[in-house]
């Protein structure tokens, strides 16, 4: 990554030594960096830390799942703002509220109408805006559908944020507890995915989490919901389950109406939704414990 050619910026790189190092161990090649203050200077390239390539190829978020095109669908007549799906999440990925990857939004779609439960993630949208105003190409499309961060190379611009529609993406504030939580998790490979969720600096959301479903694991909100609510698939195989029940994905979509959010923005998203009706359960208010952070 540069600024110029030849140049080397300190947020990609970083200085890994005084600029008044030993000219002993210089190079003799000459680079441009930015420093903290703006300001492009010329050093010796030996004083640029460059990523470590064996960091880089742990885990490589861009292979996709050979065969697979993952699809979700929420049946909204079961979810009871269980918060069953958030909690998976967050302990699957290592994130600490308030930050969500999934959100229950109250939703009522006109005054005489009951309201109901409404669970908003990251779509992996087949024509995903996000991806395209990337500067460094940390997000992109896979072609199992979906969309991933690679927290090694995102530059934390927040481009990504403000071109989805849907406030799928968060950013990672670094927040002292969040780092301590996320190292922890980290350590943990047993209940870790490899993805790397909490990277200060960096834009992460949801991801159909790519490491169980390349095992074919069902993601954790699917697995943890109570009520069966969020059904996982794969649209190749025209077939989604919540684990206990599976149904042909095509039937179920024509048979219940599925619809996707915002489809008149052409984004295409691969998460389906059945329409509330004959909700299994009433609708109670959330309290303010229970109520999703905006
Ligand atoms: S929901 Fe937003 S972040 Fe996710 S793929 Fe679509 S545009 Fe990108
Ligand atoms: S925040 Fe990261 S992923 Fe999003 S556009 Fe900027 S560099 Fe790309």
């Amino acid at each position: 990554m540069g600024l110029l050619a030849g140049t080397a910026t300190v947020t990609g790189l970083g200085i890994k030594k005084s600029l008044f190092a030993n000219p002993a161990e210089d190079t003799g090649t000459m680079v441009k960096v930015v420093t903290a203050d703006g300001e492009v200077k010329e050093v010796d390239s030996s004083m640029v830390a460059h990523p470590s390539e064996e960091k880089l190829s742990q885990f490589n978020p861009r292979t996709a799942v050979p065969g697979k095109k993952f699809v979700m669908v929420i049946d909204l007549a079961r979810c009871a703002n269980a918060r069953k799906c958030i909690e998976g999440c967050q302990s699957m990925h290592g994130m600490l509220a308030p930050v969500e990857y999934i959100k229950v939004k109250r939703m009522q779609d006109s005054d005489l109408g009951a309201p109901y439960w409404f669970p908003t993630m990251c779509y992996q949208c087949d024509n995903p805006p996000c991806t395209k105003v990337c500067p460094v190409d940390a997000t992109f499309k896979r072609q199992d559908g979906i969309v991933g961060v690679d927290s090694d190379r995102c530059i934390g611009c927040k481009f990504c944020m403000a071109a989805c529609p849907y406030s799928a993406r968060s950013f990672n504030f670094g927040r002292p507890e969040q780092v301590a939580f996320s190292e922890a998790h980290h350590a943990d490979k047993d209940k870790c995915c490899a993805t790397k969720s909490g990277t200060e600096g960096t834009v992460s959301k949801c991801d159909f989490c790519p490491e169980s479903s390349a095992k074919g694991v069902l993601p954790s909100c699917v697995s943890d919901c109570p009520n069966g609510t969020i059904f996982f698939g794969d649209e190749l195989e025209d077939a989604v389950t919540n684990g206990e029940e599976t149904f042909r994905l095509t039937e179920l979509l024509k048979k219940r109406a599925g619809y996707r959010q915002f489809e008149e923005l052409g984004t295409k998203p691969r998460v389906y939704y059945l329409p509330p009706v004959e909700r299994q359960f009433p609708f109670e208010e959330a309290t303010e414990a229970h109520n999703t952070q905006e």
